[in-house]
């Protein structure tokens, strides 16, 4: 099994590569907000506890998330591995990760920084629009949908949110990058981290990054 974390700052691109990667390494994509929302959908015991908290506009807490990610990984299309995005997002979640994946003898194999100028991703996120039946994401620039201002994947209206506007996007990505940061720094501690320059275009950065897993499959196997 290879566990891999997919990072980038939020407009970096990750959603989309993860779902790339896991399409090309035929693994599952594991995303913790789609987690929620299945959980919450099927009525599964945890699903329960989760919305407790998302009711009240209350964040998850950490153990709740993390039973979820292991109850995913112990799927049989995960038996391969799996492409983690979203989770975890700052040290005591890596670290709170770490533990529980030991407790499974699995742990983290691979962490990969698709790495993005502030600057620039504050451009990228202020064209940032969202569907309003899924929150699927898309940009004017990076991503835009085949017909303007509606989404390829389910048809309903995008919709640019009053905080995906450049001033309240820079302030609020600062914030972000401080978390994020130690994440990288957890994962390069680690030894596990590789970066990807995610100015290219999505192709590029694509393949960039398999090439990074396929050589780390490699130094692990010899
Ligand atoms: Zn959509």
């Amino acid at each position: 099994m290879t566990v891999i974390v997919l990072l980038g700052a939020p407009g970096a691109g990750k959603g989309t590569q993860a779902q790339l990667l896991a399409e090309r390494l035929e693994i599952p994509h594991v995303a913790t907000g789609d987690l929620f929302r299945a959980a919450v959908r099927d009525d599964s015991p945890i699903g329960r506890e989760a919305r407790r908290f998302m009711e009240r506009g209350q964040l998850v807490p950490d153990d709740i998330t993390i039973r979820m990610l292991l109850d995913r990984l112990e799927r049989p299309d995960a038996v391969g591995g799996a492409i983690l995005d979203g989770f975890p997002r700052n040290r005591a979640q890596a670290q709170a990760l770490d533990a529980a994946l030991a407790e499974q003898e699995s742990r983290v194999d691979l962490a990969v920084n698709i790495d993005v100028p502030s600057e620039e991703l504050v451009e990228r996120m202020s064209g940032r629009w969202v569907c309003e039946a899924a929150g699927h994401v898309y940009n004017e620039s990076t991503n835009p949908p085949q017909q303007s201002g509606i989404c390829d994947i389910d048809g309903s209206p995008l919709v640019q949110r009053e905080d995906d506007k450049a001033d309240t996007v820079r302030a609020r990505l600062d914030l972000q990058l401080v978390s994020l940061r130690e994440v990288i720094a957890h994962y390069a501690k680690a030894g596990i981290l590789r970066t990807v320059d995610g100015r290219q275009s999505i192709d590029d950065v694509a393949g960039a990054i398999y090439d990074v897993v396929r050589g780390a499959n490699a130094s692990t196997a010899g």
